[in-house]
């Protein structure tokens, strides 16, 4: 069993926080151990701790929208989040389960090394860009020793609000040429040439 699946392990099992007693199950996340790519959003939602998967809903359909936009599909990348368990009615995770819950977020960066790391959503963002307002920065990339940090709408966000969608995709098709960098020989299917953001919508 690789370090990631133990850790996986260990989430799954976890008690260190209150949101143990009221999840179905934990999150821990998924995706390939060499992924250049992690994506990291907030918590899991009722379809995700039903399954013990992150982002299978309709947020997660118009994830990996944008991921084919850019070349990608989800087993391309890592995808976690912030907490693993879910907050009781989609209530933002507390700053104390944040807390708890960090070492598991931090190892998994450790393990995967990351090239890119894209947050999804201000709770995600405010571990790596605190006190910023993602309306101003979204899409922005900060590199720190390498790795280039983004910070993205949240796909709910987006699927609220058509303004933040179309946001959401431009920000999505600036990241194409780090993306072929990353995944030689990639390209993507532009989500521009959806008719519309109102028909985009429709879709999911
Ligand atoms: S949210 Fe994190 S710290 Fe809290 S019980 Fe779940 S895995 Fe443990």
């Amino acid at each position: 069993m690789s370090e990631l699946d133990q850790l996986a392990a260990q989430i799954r099992a976890c008690q260190r926080c209150r949101l143990a007693q009221t999840r179905g199950q934990a999150v821990p996340g998924e995706g390939p151990e060499n992924a250049p790519i992690l994506l990291i959003g907030e918590g899991p939602g009722a379809q995700e701790d039903r399954q013990g998967r992150p982002f299978v809903g309709r947020s997660g359909a118009l994830l990996e929208k944008l991921l084919a936009s850019i070349g990608l599909s989800r087993g391309d990348v890592f995808i976690a989040n912030v907490v693993k368990c879910r907050p009781p009615e989609n209530r933002d995770p507390l700053p104390d389960e944040i807390a708890a819950c960090q070492p598991y977020l931090d190892r998994q960066v450790e393990l995967l090394r990351p090239r890119l790391i894209l947050t999804l959503g201000r709770i995600s963002m405010a571990r790596y860009f605190p006190g910023q307002s993602i309306t101003r920065i979204h899409g922005q990339i900060r590199w720190v020793d390498d790795v280039g940090y983004v910070p993205m709408f949240h796909p709910a966000a987006a699927l609220r609000n058509p303004q933040w969608m179309a946001a959401m995709r431009a920000d999505f098709a600036q990241l194409a040429p780090l993306v072929a960098e990353l995944y030689p020989g990639r390209s993507g299917e532009p989500l521009a040439s959806a008719p519309d953001d109102a028909q985009q919508m429709s879709l999911f």
